[in-house]
């Protein structure tokens, strides 16, 4: 007989079972209440239901493994003797919240209730206790409200209405408040809430034909089965989906002793970080809010109080949550995201977890962190994320325009997540991302958000809100998104019903342009200039930590001389690929006189046409090889189909009759004869040089002129000449020998000393299948991976969007974690990645290797190439600090 399998954690008095290595098992949350009570942090008792019931739960069609009741009965028992209370007892009733966290966080998506043990006997045994009515009434609508709406269902908005109503029939009149006055929740007293929790329980029984329950173990189940249902809510699948979250198997439930933030003014509840999620200093950072409880801090109903002024307000309870900071950030070594809550002067924490930050501050905070002695460099190089580097270069407003900012200036309101951001208002979530679909740049307007609002926050390019702190649910969301958000705009009238906001007397309409500025919290009218910003300090010097690890180099995809500028700014070691077609689409000029070449009759009209190419080639490399100068510049001659060149219109062929001196309908067929019925697999690649080896005169004569050019400049140049779509060691031997009889002629006339390559681009399966032959006379290979990923898997990149999300999709075929194009396919493309770089580097041991397609920008694509020892990647200029800091990770052992 096997051993029975255990699925709840207990944590209590000092000691628990789990531990903060244990996310995956006790979630997020779970993992983080045991590790902060094994450190003596105080912590109310608990136990922890792990994530492998959730996914049982699921798996058995909503059953529970039949020993769970069994165990929560005996953790349960536990906690009881542990508190010295019982559930839901009659005199000193225990309460409890039943908390969602799954092992990674997300933010409000899932449920919680709080309250839990109280019935219409316990509230009583709870008012004896406390002395307080007021509370324990309080205390007992919440857990109405909270229970019916999430474990049964019953409509959130129906009992907001009810709790309203009583205080417009009772709070106001008391209180005689003018119409036009907010009631708030702290001003309703215990005869209102005597008032409102029997009509709360008739809402109750009206939408689930039952009482509502007065056993607190009916509760109990009832409240871990709420939890675990809301991992499958719609909100939670799409945060998932968003943020691309697979392979986790489910929710963990935590049932923790209450601790009241409700009960009277030494009281509170409170989220905080350890350092500022924003810009990474080390400053203590977080909202407070004094005789609340749970929830409302984070759903941004009241506009909470900085830590400065909890300081002020309670010293006592502030200095004990200082002391928590120090031992966690020494204990956890990175800044952590703290819920906590003050019950009459004492401190308890209900949660900490790795804080998510902005990009500028996770290098600053890692950094420091250095700096302080915390971590290691190699331990801030591995805590940085691409998407870090992806957001770091937000956009700021144009500073140069002070005077249209302070001409357009609205509003301001808490900077939550900086950052600019400008588009056009719209006021729900469903319009973000219906506007956003039609291709426009939306900003999300709402008094507050909801974890409902996660898709359309997504597809907006901003958010503003009315209500709320730095800590509220947009805040925290945007931030992890890298989002321009400003939040707590109180100014802000938000009328969901006219589809507008007004600020004093301006009003702006749904669909009018505004800009944010999320680094001050300042909001204008209409649409202000952004522009990028310069990296940070921090960055720099992380980046260097990253370039002193790593051994793999990295270059950049550039087609122009300001491409290879801006490259080599952004840390570039050269050209891994120049796309000489790009050239021909620069201007007028240009595209005529390619196209004069395509429809040339024969050789020697061809070569009028390409004479008039080649000037225009020639600087242009000139001016790449200058901003490249001492490193390697790789240039692959023609690559596309030709017919992406000519003009498929009556009046672009005319003009191309005209230019090329023949008649239209000569001119017409000759481009109907360039159709073909698959062109990716069709006349293109060096396929055009086999036919028209004119072409790869012209290019290899522009190449080489060019770079005698600057080497009489007294500049080091290092050309690669790169012959795409290669299949076979013959073809590649044909184009390898003309391009050197046209290049070795060029030097030897020009009596100077220039040293370069020929090479092959490997990208279709075939040359990868025989890479050592082309390697006999190839000096280079370069993995064309956008290509080879289409031939290997036989799926068009062009036309995969209808069915590969299904093959990506955890839940459908799951053939691959990630989109194969974004992502490199290391199990199929990468074997013939492997191979090939082993056949030939056993031919030509000295042969240089690199990839060239998109792969070469993107994380662990890079890791792989660094692995299978690629000499280099390349990849767009702006991705290269992500391949910089890629192949930096990959070169740092165990990790
Ligand atoms: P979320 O995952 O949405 O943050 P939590 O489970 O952390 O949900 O609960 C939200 C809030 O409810 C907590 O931040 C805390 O303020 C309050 N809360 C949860 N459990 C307790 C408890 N045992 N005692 C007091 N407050 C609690
Ligand atoms: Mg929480
Ligand atoms: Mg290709």
């Amino acid at each position: 007989m096997g051993e029975v399998k255990k699925f709840v954690f207990s944590f209590g008095a000092g000691r628990a079972e789990g531990s903060g290595a244990m996310k995956a098992l006790l979630g997020g949350k779970g993992a983080g209440l045991a590790e902060m009570t094994n450190i003596g942090l105080p912590v109310p008792a608990g136990f922890t239901l792990t994530t492998e019931v959730c996914d049982l739960y699921y798996k058995n069609n909503k059953q529970y493994p039949p020993e769970l009741k069994e165990q929560v009965a005996e953790h349960l028992a536990r906690l009881e003797k542990t508190v010295g209370k019982v559930l839901g007892d009659s005199k000193d009733p225990l309460l409890v919240s039943v908390r969602s966290g799954a092992p990674v966080s997300m933010p409000g998506m899932m449920e919680t209730i709080l309250n839990l043990g109280l019935n219409d006997k316990s509230v009583e045994g709870l008012v004896q206790k406390t002395g307080d009515r007021r509370f324990a009434l309080d205390a007992y609508r919440r857990f109405i409200m909270m229970y019916g709406a999430t474990a049964k269902g019953v409509p959130h908005d129906e009992l907001e209405e009810t709790f309203n109503q009583v205080k417009e029939e009772k709070t106001r009149p008391r209180l005689g408040a003018a119409a036009t006055k907010r009631i708030l929740d702290s001003e309703v007293n215990a005869d209102e809430f005597g008032v409102l929790i029997p009509r709360l329980k008739a809402i109750y029984k009206r939408h689930t034909g039952e009482e509502f329950p007065q056993d607190p173990q009916v509760q109990l189940w009832g409240a871990i089965a709420a939890v675990f249902d809301s991992w499958s809510a719609p909100k939670a699948v799409t945060y998932r989906e968003v943020e691309k979250l697979t392979g986790i198997v489910g929710t963990a439930v935590s049932v923790v002793q209450m601790v009241f933030g409700n009960l009277a003014e030494r009281s509170g509840t409170g989220v905080c970080f350890t350092r500022d999620p924003n810009h990474g200093d080390n400053v203590f950072y977080g909202d407070y809010l004094p005789n609340a409880q749970g929830e409302d801090v984070v759903a941004g109903i009241r506009t909470p109080m900085t830590l400065h002024d909890f300081e002020k307000a309670d010293k006592a309870a502030y200095d004990q949550l200082v002391e928590v900071r120090r031992r966690l950030e020494s204990h956890y070594r990175d800044m952590q995201d703290l819920e906590f809550t003050v019950e009459e002067g004492k401190l308890y924490m209900l949660q900490c977890r790795t804080g998510k930050r902005s990009p500028g501050a996770a290098f600053q905070i890692a950094v420091d962190m250095v700096k302080e002695g915390l971590i290691s460099k190699a331990e801030a190089v591995l805590r940085i994320r691409d998407k870090d580097i992806e957001g770091l270069f937000y956009p700021v407003i144009d500073p140069s325009k002070k005077a249209e900012m302070k001409q357009a200036w609205l509003v301001q309101g808490i900077d939550a997540v900086p950052g600019a951001a400008t588009g056009k208002v719209v006021f729900s979530a469903k319009q973000a991302e219906l506007r956003a679909a039609a291709g426009d740049a939306v900003i999300l307007v709402r008094r507050e958000t909801s974890p409902e609002d996660v898709g359309g926050m997504h597809s907006a390019v901003g958010i503003l809100t009315a209500t709320g702190g730095k800590t509220s649910h947009a805040a925290v969301v945007a931030r992890g998104w890298g989002k321009c958000c400003i939040v707590g705009c109180e100014m802000l009238e938000v009328d969901y019903e006219d589809k507008v906001f007004r600020v004093g007397t301006a009003l702006v309409r749904e669909g009018e342009e505004i800009t944010l500025n999320g680094s001050t919290g300042d909001v204008y009218r209409g649409r202000l200039p952004l522009i990028q910003p310069e990296p940070s300090e921090a960055f720099n010097t992380l980046m260097a930590w990253a370039d002193a690890f790593r051994s793999l180099e990295v270059r950049a995809n550039v087609d122009t001389p300001y491409d290879a500028v801006k490259a080599r700014t952004l840390g570039a070691q050269g050209v891994g690929l120049c796309r000489t077609e790009h050239m021909f689409f620069d201007s007028e000029d240009r595209i005529l006189a390619i196209r004069k070449m395509i429809v040339a009759e024969n050789a020697e009209e061809r070569v009028v046409a390409l004479n008039a190419l080649l000037p225009l080639q020639r600087e242009d490399f000139a001016g790449i090889f200058r901003a490249m100068a001492g490193l390697p510049v790789t240039i692959r001659l023609i690559d596309p189909p030709l017919h992406e060149f000519v003009p498929h219109d009556e009046v672009g062929q005319k003009a191309l009759a005209k230019a090329s001196g023949k008649t239209f309908e000569h001119i017409r067929t000759r481009i109907e004869r360039l159709h073909e019925q698959n062109p990716m697999l069709g006349h293109r690649g060096c396929r055009l040089c086999i036919t028209y080896p004119e072409i790869l005169d012209m290019q290899v004569k522009a190449i080489i002129e060019a770079a005698l050019i600057c080497v009489r400049e007294g500049l080091e140049v290092i050309p690669e000449i790169m012959h795409p779509l290669i299949i076979d060691r013959r073809e590649f031997a044909f184009l390898e020998a003309r391009t050197r009889l046209v290049a070795d002629a060029l030097i030897q006339e020009s009596g100077l000393k220039l040293h370069y390559l020929v090479g092959a681009m490997i990208e279709t399966p075939r040359a990868a299948l025989l890479s050592g032959g082309i390697a006999e006379k190839a000096e280079f290979f370069s993995f064309g991976t956008n290509d080879l990923t289409q031939m290997t898997l036989g799926i068009s990149r062009d036309d995969a969007g209808r069915f590969l999300p299904d093959y990506v999709d955890e839940h459908r075929a799951a053939v691959f974690r990630q989109d194969p194009f974004y992502t490199l396919d290391q199990e199929g493309v990468g074997k013939l990645i492997e191979m090939a770089i082993d056949q030939g580097r056993r031919a030509r041991h000295d042969l240089e290797i690199g990839i060239c397609g998109e792969h070469g920008g993107e994380l662990e694509s890079v890791k792989f190439c660094h692995r299978v020892g690629m000499n280099y990647v390349s990849c767009s200029p702006y991705r290269v600090p992500i391949a910089r800091l890629a192949a930096g990770q990959a070169s740092i052992p165990h990790h």
